[in-house]
């Protein structure tokens, strides 16, 4: 694959994207959110979804990233929705650690509990829907 190589996530993977937040917002009880859902360009290949959130305003944008590196397919299409969603789940303690502690500490510390959460319940729960 070229290093410059370049791939569009669709309108369908939108539909997906948007579905499985949605589903995980409501497992999740994330209701005292005022939630954008978005397909736009984050200006970031490297990254498949973006969540972005002001504590204040009880707002959060999870956005799908229109251009990526690499391909997408309805799996990680998924599990990105299911990851911003826990990343949102998070945010209060995230917020408040990023008041004392690095980026990258909170950074690894918040994604190890994610990585964890998307081995042992997305990925036996999206198993067992596929079916
Ligand atoms: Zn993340």
């Amino acid at each position: 694959m070229a290093e410059d190589e370049t791939f569009e996530t669709t309108a369908e993977h939108f539909a997906m994207f948007e579905e499985e937040v949605a589903l995980w917002i409501e497992r999740f009880g994330l209701k005292s959110w005022q939630l954008f859902i978005e397909h736009v360009d984050c200006g970031d290949l490297g990254t498949r979804a973006r969540v972005h959130w002001s504590l204040g305003q009880r707002q959060a944008k999870i956005k799908l990233n229109k251009v990526c590196n690499s391909a997408a397919s309805e799996t990680n299409v998924r599990v990105a929705a299911f990851h911003e969603v826990c990343e949102l789940f998070f945010s209060d303690l995230t917020s408040e650690l990023w008041l004392t502690r690095s980026d990258a500490f909170v950074d690894a510390l918040t994604h190890g509990l994610i990585r964890t959460l998307e081995n042992v319940v997305w990925w036996p729960d999206w198993k067992a829907r596929k079916r």
